[in-house]
């Protein structure tokens, strides 16, 4: 999909294409008419008069990627520029009598676009290569021509473009750091909150979503449910089938899990054999219908190959000046109870009995 950045950078690019077109064909007027056009200018106003639509075209229509648009258009500005440069240079030498000086004004806008093209190191050689280009052009009429008017501007041109691209590059460079520092702040932060096994929110990730819901409910009075979930008789796969088999059986669950919770529904590994949900805007009721749903979807299918797992649930809802771990104690005690009436079921606090799920 076209991201809002992509659609901005198009339609810019679009407009710059219409006015340079524009420009260029209003100043080949001008000069025709006030006679000072020459067959030289001509052509490069006629490369421009084609380039333009061209281009409009191949973006308009989508005919090619934008990062070879991008390319495309930088190469262009830089041999246009490069031959404005030979033309200023060497032509008048031959009896020529054109002014392409403001042309050069352009070169600094190439590096800087060079530079948000590529990463800082790409960037640099590419820019260093313009350069040297630039330089070459120059280098024969410096040689020969340096006392002439038009060496000390070359000289300083060339100048100020290193400096230029050693700015540009200590800049890029730096932003390059930050965004590998940022990329590990970001790796950090995720690592820190997930599960390695599930993939799950984590212990810490659930005591915040935890936290974060008790606020809620202090300050705008939003209920919220929790469901504790502890595998049955998980000791036994892992002695019988082995620890792999457990690993997965609890990767499996915890997919089986999710395809019947909602999308704001939290479910975490709180450690071991032992999830929890946690249900924004549920009561006790609603908790616990889900709850037998969870139960009834997990032991309905075979987890891992034909290995049948069960679970027990413990459910509550938010009181009044609940904290924490006083709503996790309430659920693993309704937890306890699910376990002591026979497993495979889920149970409430306070005491509100729930029928036995079958599979
Ligand atoms: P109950 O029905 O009473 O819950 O019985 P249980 O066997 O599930 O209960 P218990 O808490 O005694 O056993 C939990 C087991 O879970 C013990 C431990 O070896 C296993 N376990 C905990 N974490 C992991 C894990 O990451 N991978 C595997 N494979 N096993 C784990
Ligand atoms: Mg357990
Ligand atoms: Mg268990």
């Amino acid at each position: 999909m076209l991201q809002p950045a992509d659609h901005l950078k198009r339609t810019a690019l679009l407009t710059i294409l219409t006015l340079s077109w524009v420009s260029s064909a209003a100043a080949w007027a001008v000069m025709e008419m006030r006679g000072v056009s020459s067959p030289v200018l001509r052509g490069i106003f006629g490369l421009n008069i084609v380039f333009h639509p061209v281009m409009f075209a191949i973006v308009w229509r989508r005919w090619l990627p934008p990062r070879v648009i991008d390319m495309g258009c930088l190469l262009f500005a830089a041999i246009v520029c490069g031959v404005c440069m030979a033309l200023r240079l060497y032509a008048p030498v031959y009896g020529a009598s054109i002014d392409l000086q403001p042309l050069y004004l352009w070169i600094p806008v190439i590096y800087v676009f060079v530079f948000t093209q590529m990463g800082h190191k790409s960037s640099l050689a590419l820019a260093l290569a313009i350069l040297a280009l630039f330089i070459l052009i120059s280098l024969p009429y410096l040689i020969f021509h340096f006392d002439a008017a038009f060496g000390n501007f070359t000289i300083q041109l060339h100048l100020v473009s290193a400096v230029l691209i050693a700015a540009l590059y200590f800049f890029s460079s730096h932003q390059h750091r930050f965004q590998i520092a940022q990329l590990t702040v970001d790796q950090l932060a995720r690592l820190a909150n997930t599960d390695e096994l599930t993939q799950l929110a984590n212990r810490r990730r659930m005591t915040e979503a935890l936290e974060s819901e008790l606020l809620r409910f202090a300050r705008y009075g939003h209920a919220f449910a929790i469901i504790l979930i502890d595998i049955d008789h998980f000791k036994t796969i892992n002695d019988r089938f082995g620890h792999s088999v457990g690993d997965t059986t609890l990767v499996r669950l915890a997919q089986r899990a999710a395809e019947v919770l909602r999308d704001v529904d939290t479910l975490g590994r709180w450690g071991g054999e032992e999830f929890v949900v946690v249900l924004p805007e549920t009561l006790l009721d609603d908790a616990l219908h889900k709850a037998r749903a969870l139960c009834a979807h997990v032991a309905a299918q075979p987890l891992v190959d034909s290995h049948t797992v069960t679970i027990s649930c413990g459910v509550t809802h938010v009181r009044t000046g609940d904290s924490a771990d006083a709503l996790l104690q309430r659920a693993d005690e309704a937890l306890y109870a699910a376990k002591h009436l026979g497993r495979n079921r889920a149970e409430g606090s306070p005491d509100k009995p729930v029928e036995l799920v079958r599979a």
